[in-house]
């Protein structure tokens, strides 16, 4: 426990907690954003349905960030499409720090009302979901299909697609004039116990993850939202018949990017000294913007 919780600790809100149901051979993730995710999106003048659809983002990148042991391991996950009026989708996650953003056409997305659905924003799109490992430098990426009714769904795909892990996910949003709220929760079955990322002949069909199926299906999106009920009270509510529940908080989840001027001139510097004149606007100076933040930089290099 941090020494100075504040009121957003105390309800739960921007934080993870992580928890397993041993004898079901089960772990979790729960998560719910509430000030880190206004502070996302207040960098962004997104319509409703772009804002809705990068706060579920948002939690799912925290949820699945948070499945990294390596603790300056990176998690990104890619939307994208090429026609779709919502082009790209980008949201990573590493050591706590959460960031994102959506790039659409406005007038095409306008045409669409107030809730559109995923294949109406992305057309025909793929998910990619990449996990980087700092310690190893090893990487996995899996890339499935955009189908289904939310980006929720996507994940689980990407789940027993690529990783043979069967994943329950489900996402909460409420938005309304005092901000957004979100809540997420991520239950994996893990055949015999077995925590490591390496996993081989898992039963879709395992008694044990159909009970535990049917329990995680029965979170409302209200719940997960809810911030008079607290992380640890969801899961009781959940799992309190179970033998063995375990839950730990997780990481505290902060706003965080990687954007600066030093980062850029770095970038910059890499470019010979013609690219870069091409480069340079009246005042000599080369524009960056950081799509993630909506900040431009003014670099002035020589
Ligand atoms: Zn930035």
């Amino acid at each position: 426990m941090p020494e100075t919780a504040g009121p957003e600790e105390a309800s739960g809100f921007d934080r993870t907690l992580a928890f397993t149901v041993a004898a079901r051979n089960a772990r979790g993730r729960l998560v719910r954003l509430g000030p880190v995710l206004n502070d996302i999106i207040a960098a962004h003048s997104y319509p409703a349905p772009i804002r809705h659809l990068l706060a579920e983002a948002l939690v799912l990148a925290a949820l699945l960030g948070s499945l990294l042991k390596d603790a300056e391991g990176q998690l990104t996950m890619q939307a994208q499409t090429k026609n779709g009026v919502v082009d790209l989708l980008v949201c990573d996650y590493r050591a706590g720090q959460l960031r994102g953003y959506a790039r659409f056409d406005r007038a095409r997305l306008d045409e669409l009302g107030p809730n559109p659905t995923l294949h109406a924003l992305f057309g025909d799109g793929y998910l990619a979901v990449t996990f980087d490992l700092a310690s190893s430098s090893q990487r996995y990426q899996g890339i499935v299909p955009l189908e289904g009714d939310t980006l929720a769904e996507a994940c689980e795909s990407y789940f027993v697609q690529s990783e043979q892990i069967p994943t329950l996910i489900r996402v909460g949003v409420r938005s309304d004039a005092n901000g957004c709220v979100a809540g997420g929760m991520l239950i994996q079955h893990l055949p015999e116990g077995e925590e490591g990322r390496e996993r081989l002949h898992v039963q879709l069909d395992h008694p044990e993850w159909e009970h535990i199926q049917i329990m995680g299906g029965s979170m409302s999106q209200a719940e997960l939202v809810d911030p008079m009920l607290d992380l640890e009270t969801l899961i009781w509510r959940l799992f309190h018949e179970e033998r063995e529940v375990r839950a730990e908080r997780g990481a505290r989840v902060v706003k965080g990017c990687r954007c600066s001027g030093e980062y850029y001139r770095s970038v910059l510097a890499r470019f010979g000294p013609e690219e870069r004149k091409e480069m340079r606007n009246e005042e000599g100076l080369i524009l960056v913007d950081c799509a993630f933040c909506s900040r431009i930089f003014e670099i002035d290099l020589d």
